[in-house]
């Protein structure tokens, strides 16, 4: 299988490479040259679920992190006549050329050459291949004096290797404080790779600095979890996001290991049984070796947190993800997961936004929802760029890289720190909504999920618009609104 990316720089063409299409053969880009990049206008969730649904039913490549109403996507030529009739002017063309748009924009992978001059901080100014990824992660635990050990957790679809590193502090022992990171399930999400790495190199400085951090703590760190997807991502397909199950030999691999967990695997929320779907969910709940050895490392011993890296978004999500239930001890969820959005914030100044699906909208099957089984708190991070429009959503630019690594590392601090010393002190009860928020001439609301529902013989609108709403169980609904929908009315 070509490998150019990788084969591009130890070549040094990288540099050529980044400038455009050069005629030097194939990229992870190369897919992508002169197909359209399309960016759809939704105003409201559901219209965007419903986008999304069409994407995937013609085979385009999707680009929303699933989480707000912004969504481009990449479609064959002949594909966009169709979408232009049926989304007129909430569909722009973003470039005629996504290939070379993100090829020029974002660029390839590196291999990191070291030498007079290099400085340490330097391997975080350009992407760097799986491999090099690899490699870097040897490098530092071998150089950390015996507080980390590098072990291999599992084997992926093509049988590389999984690797986590334990930092294990004195003392520790199986029921005290665990807090288990996991990085790119989604193997798109380039910078999340680069931010595990991070992470590893900035837990052995603090505790050079401070031998005795960690004490009684375990920190695990799986920050490579889809090793054939990131290499494919790297090579062949820049866009990808599943494993590479070949599916019985279907003409579509792949599973989203996001999608392949209990709680509620297969359930209705942004899944799907299509096998060509992104969000393809497999063929059982634990089916593929990357969910399965990421489930044996949360197993091995009680996890406080859990954190399951992606991007993008600029998001804390709190559990549950798959329903819109509120956790029944959300009030102690929150209170890491506002330290952790407080230090994230205070790195660069950028805002993050924490919430849990009743601020989005629910998503079944999802890693991060796992460990509240067995009463741990699971938070998805959503990474850098906020946005996909001018923030190049899963291939933002390089100089992207170092601040969002140092913010994921700030949130994982934030949770180490809360795991050793875990008060609550629970502020004050989000939402349901105070009951003033729904017109008691009007509805009937909140029910228990703190929508409003409508009076009989009455529908809810959203402004001008009729049925922009979702219902309890997140799907569109012409009576119900969320606490959040400040305009919306019964009428
Ligand atoms: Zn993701």
């Amino acid at each position: 299988m070509p490998r150019f990316c990788a084969l591009a720089t130890s070549l040094g063409m990288a540099a050529s490479l980044r400038k455009g299409k050069s005629g030097l053969g194939k990229d992870c880009y190369t897919m992508y040259d002169g197909k359209p990049l399309l960016e759809f206008h939704m105003q409201k969730p559901a219209e965007l679920l419903e986008a999304m649904a069409k994407l995937d039913e013609l085979e385009c490549t999707e680009m929303s992190g699933y989480h707000s109403t912004e969504l481009l996507a990449i479609c064959e030529t002949a594909k966009v006549a169709s979408l232009k009739r049926l989304y007129g002017r909430n569909l722009t063309v973003v470039s005629e050329d996504a290939g070379g748009f993100y090829r020029s924009t974002s660029g390839v992978p590196e291999a990191f050459v070291d030498g007079p001059g290099v400085q340490a901080a330097d391997w975080y100014l350009r992407w760097r291949t799986y491999e090099t990824r690899i490699a870097k992660l040897e490098t530092l635990v071998a150089a950390c004096d015996g507080k980390a050990s590098l072990e291999q957790i599992g084997a992926s679809v093509e049988g590389r290797p999984i690797w986590a590193v334990r930092f294990r502090g004195a003392g520790w022992t199986p029921g005290a404080a665990r807090v288990v990171v996991d990085f790119e399930l989604h193997p798109r999400e380039w910078i999340v790779g680069m931010a595990g790495i991070y992470a590893v190199e900035k837990t052995c400085e603090a505790l050079r600095a401070q031998p005795d951090w960690l004490a009684n703590t375990e920190v695990v760190f799986a920050p490579a979890m889809n090793p054939d997807g990131s290499i494919w991502s790297e090579t062949d397909n820049r866009m990808w996001r599943k494993n590479r199950a070949d599916n019985n030999g279907n003409r579509c691999k792949g599973v989203d290991l996001n999608r392949n967990w209990d709680p509620d695997w297969a359930g209705r929320e942004s899944t799907s049984g299509s096998k060509c779907s992104d969000v393809y969910y497999g063929s059982a709940a634990f089916s593929e070796p990357e969910t399965q050895a990421l489930k044996n490392l949360l197993d091995e011993a009680p996890v406080q947190i859990h954190l399951d890296v992606h991007s993008f978004g600029n998001l804390i999500l709190a559990p549950w993800s798959y329903k819109m239930e509120f956790h029944e001890q959300r009030a102690a969820i929150d209170v890491p997961g506002k330290l952790m959005l407080e230090a994230m914030e205070s790195v660069h100044g950028e805002s993050y936004t924490y919430g849990g699906s009743e601020a989005l909208y629910p998503a079944s099957g999802v890693c991060p929802d796992y460990v509240g089984l067995s009463g741990g708190f699971g938070y998805t991070f959503e990474l850098r760029p906020k946005s996909r429009w001018g923030g190049g959503g899963f291939a933002p630019p390089e100089d992207q890289i170092l601040p969002g690594s140092e913010e994921c590392w700030a949130g994982i601090v934030a949770a180490i720190e809360w795991t050793k010393n875990p008060y609550t002190t629970p502020p004050p009860p989000p939402t349901p909504a105070p009951p003033t928020l729904c017109d008691p001439a009007f509805s009937n609301g909140p029910d228990s999920d703190g929508d409003c529902d409508c009076n009989s013989g009455l529908t809810c609108y959203e402004g001008s618009s009729r049925g922009c709403t979702f219902s309890s169980a997140g799907r569109t609904s012409t009576r119900y609104f969320l606490p959040s929908c400040a305009t919306c009315s019964c009428k």
